[in-house]
């Protein structure tokens, strides 16, 4: 069970850290997952456990509390949970980014105001993009920021899609805000908005309204995000200074695809371990369906899949790591990763039989959840337009 997905070149203290998650996802996540999915149960015990561990502190600097380690530690991570149950990942993502964003763009002021509770667990992030009339057309976005004449501002406009909308307590925004650019995405600012956890109007002007139904990706809340009249302080700039938003927001999404792809990652592996076990147990015609060449195969090419998405996701994190642009290879491993996982369930999904399509069987919840995969961070059709942009960049012919 061990042979895939292997990471070569790990330092103790990485490969201590992903043995202590994998125990736990063994133990604490794998036998609760399809209960808490099915009911869409928050997983507060899991949460609770990740907390103590540190997880929520893993990317965040030892000097604000945090454990300060790789994004390929956080990927690796993010892999073994993901393998677990992919909404938990879910829980931990958001909030990464938006720490992220912080040490990488906030001022002093913000990485001490929320970096050390960040690191804690007791400030939880959300990220905020998507509006309902726009995902992939980020520089469309409508939701307007007004300065005031004192110089904060007040907020209008409908967000949706938020991961953790509800239970996070800090939201990183993305609006407009007129700075007279040119170029629509010089008129993007990102907000830190600090709010209570929960639904309804948790603070004057701003709305979180009800939960999202989805068909997988259960448990962790989805929510939209309504302000109106929203005032908020000019020193929750991320970075102090409007108009750098966009920017801001696509270096997130960067590793944000690193954590997406890990989750493909993680998903793939899952199903592949579902599928070599039951092709092991079920027997027709005589002998276990694994005997048969087709479905033989099946587990070749799975398995196949599964390292070469592994692969490129770690080349994607250390390129990262190492200081280095990754556009190119985190959108890479993305599409691969992504577009894997789905193929990988599918395939898995088949060698179940009927037994498949039955909820009791955790096959069932990976097809639901494989999905979104292919949407979040960017659609493989956006993740193809990075790659082709970046290639053409690298391969231009001279003038
Ligand atoms: C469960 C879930 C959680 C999410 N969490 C978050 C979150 O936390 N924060 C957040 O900001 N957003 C979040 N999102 C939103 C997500 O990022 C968007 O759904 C995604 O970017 C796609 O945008 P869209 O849904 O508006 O699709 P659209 O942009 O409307 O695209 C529709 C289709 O057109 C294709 N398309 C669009 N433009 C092009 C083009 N130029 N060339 C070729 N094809 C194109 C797309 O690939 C897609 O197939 C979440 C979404 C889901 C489903």
């Amino acid at each position: 069970m061990t042979r895939l997905a292997q990471t070569a070149d790990l330092t103790d203290v990485q490969t201590e850290i992903l043995a202590t998650v994998r125990r736990f996802v063994d133990e604490e996540i794998i036998p609760t997952a399809q209960a808490l999915e099915h009911g869409d149960v928050y997983p507060t015990k899991i949460v609770e456990g990740l907390r103590e561990m540190g997880v929520f502190g893993l990317v965040i600097g030892a000097e604000h509390g945090g454990l300060g380690e790789s994004l390929l530690t956080y990927a690796l991570v993010v892999e073994e949970i993901a393998r677990g149950w992919m909404s938990v990942s879910g829980v931990i993502n958001t909030h990464f980014i938006v720490a992220h964003l912080i040490a990488q763009h906030g001022t002093e002021e913000q990485k001490q105001r929320f970096l050390p509770r960040m690191a804690t667990g007791e400030v939880r992030g959300a990220f905020s993009m998507s509006e309902p009339g726009l995902g992939s057309d980020v520089a469309a976005i409508r939701t307007a920021a007004t300065r005031q004449p004192d110089g904060d501002y007040v907020i209008d406009g409908q967000k949706t899609w938020l991961t953790n909308g509800g239970s996070s307590t800090l939201v990183a925004v993305l609006v407009r805000t007129d700075e007279g650019a040119d170029q629509p995405h010089r008129n993007l600012t990102t907000f830190l908005v600090e709010k209570p956890a929960g639904f309804g109007e948790v603070l004057p002007g701003l709305t979180v309204p009800g939960k999202i139904d989805k068909m997988g990706y259960k448990g962790v809340d989805t929510t939209e995000l309504v302000f109106d009249g929203f005032a908020v302080a000019a020193a929750d700039v991320l970075g102090g200074v409007p108009g750098r938003g966009f920017a801001q927001m696509m270096d997130g999404v960067e590793v944000g695809r690193v954590n997406v792809a890990a989750r493909g990652c993680g998903i793939a592996l899952r199903a592949f371990e579902l599928a070599i076990d039951y092709a092991q147990q079920r027997e027709t015609f005589g002998k276990p369906i694994a005997q048969h060449q087709a479905i033989a195969f099946k587990l070749a090419e799975m398995a196949t899949k599964v390292e070469a998405a592994h692969a490129m996701m770690v080349r994607a994190a250390r390129l990262k790591d190492a200081g280095q642009r990754n556009d190119v290879e985190a959108g890479m491993a993305k599409l691969i990763a992504s577009e894997f996982a789905a193929e990988v369930t599918q395939e898995s999904f088949r060698i179940h039989g009927g037994y498949g399509y039955s909820t009791e069987y955790e096959i069932e919840r990976l097809m639901r959840e494989a999905p979104f995969l292919l949407i979040g961070e960017g659609t493989s059709e956006i993740q193809k337009t990075i790659i082709s942009r970046g290639l053409l960049r690298e391969y231009a012919l001279p003038r």
